[in-house]
């Protein structure tokens, strides 16, 4: 059967019930790798990962090469403002708010070649496939490669909530500040307030992305969908003690911070574990002044953080953990202090676009886990657009922001096709 259009396959799936639904699209899986292999060339490093930090010619040169590739899909590409690849293909319905499609192929420096590249070439994929089959969406369909995602998500912020004049003064981690960084890429700074789309201006967005954690691949699952993205409250702590000679001050008359401290992180840790779910607790730096062999130390700053997708979670385990270090504070006459900065909120997928990836992988006979993402992504700033949807693949080993990161090139294909069809039938859900 020749299927031109969405709208043809829908007759056969919902018109002949009985008889097996028409094969769906697939992508070209060996293509991805090819470009995969291609573009893991710009900022190659000698580990066999990449460092290709945002605002670098590496950069630059990365995003030349996706620009082509964009362009060979059959997409109208263009910068926008805020430095973004955008690629346009035209629905049959210009009225219709565009489908949007997206990642980022900067990468942290020392990174690995799938973090952000494998959604973006899997993006283009499916342009390609769409434009080989000349299948004609109703919808607009754009193509998103956003930039400096590592350095705190910036082209998807411009999209999403604008940026303002303090972060566009930040420096990254290029040594160039945003703005400079954003003017190197061709965008134009002085028009950054145009890239801000408005609420309710976009059907959907999807992102396919590894995994960066082990999850999938542990259970031994294909395709991970994603119900959102975690929430973080950071906070600084500070203990004071009382800094005094090691060698004359008996045991029990020591006010020691750093004894305080590390009673607080073990504390802390089980406190995190004693509830059940899926939140993640870390204290991830420390310091002990004055910081000598033979002195008490009588201060520790210290930062931990909580994720979970509920805030009211993340405020219970913070309160908790308010009590439990003046508790401990008790014991040796220390007293805890918490700085916490503002939670980042978490980014809840939508759930219509969760089902849709559902029914997408179990059409193509791959295993699914619905799943928090602990990292951040392009999509969270997304969601203050329209609804998003993810889907993750299997991070072998579960490493990620290393050349060892890898993820199989069946997994990529799978998430690439899930990708396609998800697109298909959100096409028809939604004509
Ligand atoms: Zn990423």
């Amino acid at each position: 059967m020749k299927v031109s259009t969405f709208g043809a396959i829908i007759l056969t799936f919902t018109c002949s019930a009985a008889t097996p639904a028409a094969a769906p699209l697939k992508v070209n899986g060996p293509r991805i790798m090819v470009h995969l292999k291609a573009l893991s060339e710009f900022g190659k490093n000698p580990q066999g990962g990449v460092s290709r930090v945002a605002y670098t010619a590496a950069d630059k040169a990365g995003r030349e090469y996706v620009l082509r590739l964009m362009r060979e899909a059959g997409l109208d590409v263009s910068i926008d403002v805020a430095g973004n690849l955008v690629g346009t293909r035209a629905g049959t319905d210009a009225a219709l708010k565009p489908i949007v499609l997206g990642s980022h192929i900067d990468s942290v420096p020392e990174g690995g070649n799938y973090d952000g590249d494998v959604g973006s070439l899997g993006a283009i994929e499916v342009a390609q496939t769409l434009n080989e089959r000349s299948v004609r969406l109703h919808h607009p369909l754009q193509v998103i490669i956003f930039q400096n995602e590592e350095g705190g998500l910036l082209g998807s912020s411009a999209l999403g909530r604008g940026l303002d004049a303090a972060r566009l003064n930040t420096v990254s981690q290029s040594g160039k500040s945003i703005r400079d960084g954003i003017e190197f890429l061709g965008g134009d700074v002085s028009r950054i307030a145009e890239a801000k789309r408005q609420p309710g201006s976009i059907r959907a967005y999807l992102e396919l992305h590894i995994e960066q954690g082990a999850l999938l691949e542990q259970q031994h699952l294909q395709i991970g969908i994603v119900e959102g993205i975690v929430g973080i409250l950071d906070s600084e702590v500070t203990v004071e003690g009382f800094a005094n000679h090691a060698g004359t001050t008996p045991m029990d008359q020591r006010h020691d911070a750093l004894l305080s401290a590390a009673r607080f992180v073990d504390k802390f840790n089980s406190l995190v574990t004693s509830v059940p779910g899926r939140q993640v607790g870390t204290v991830g730096w420390i310091k002990a002044e004055p910081g000598a062999y033979n002195v008490i130390p009588g201060k520790v700053t210290l930062g931990l953080e909580i994720r979970d997708l509920d805030v009211s979670k993340i405020k219970a385990i913070f309160a908790r953990t308010g009590e439990a270090a003046e508790q401990i504070g008790r014991l040796n006459g220390t007293t805890f202090h918490f700085s916490p900065r503002d939670i980042s909120a978490p980014a809840l997928t939508d759930k219509s676009l969760q089902g849709i990836i559902a029914a997408t992988a179990k059409q193509l006979n791959l295993s699914t886990k619905v799943m928090p993402s602990g990292a951040g992504h392009d999509a969270q700033e997304m969601a203050n657009i329209g609804p998003i949807g993810m889907i993750f693949i299997p991070s072998v080993g579960g490493i990620s922001h290393s050349p060892k990161e890898f993820s199989n090139p069946a997994d990529i294909e799978n998430g690439a096709n899930v990708l396609l069809g998800t697109l298909e039938r959100l096409e028809i859900a939604d004509p």
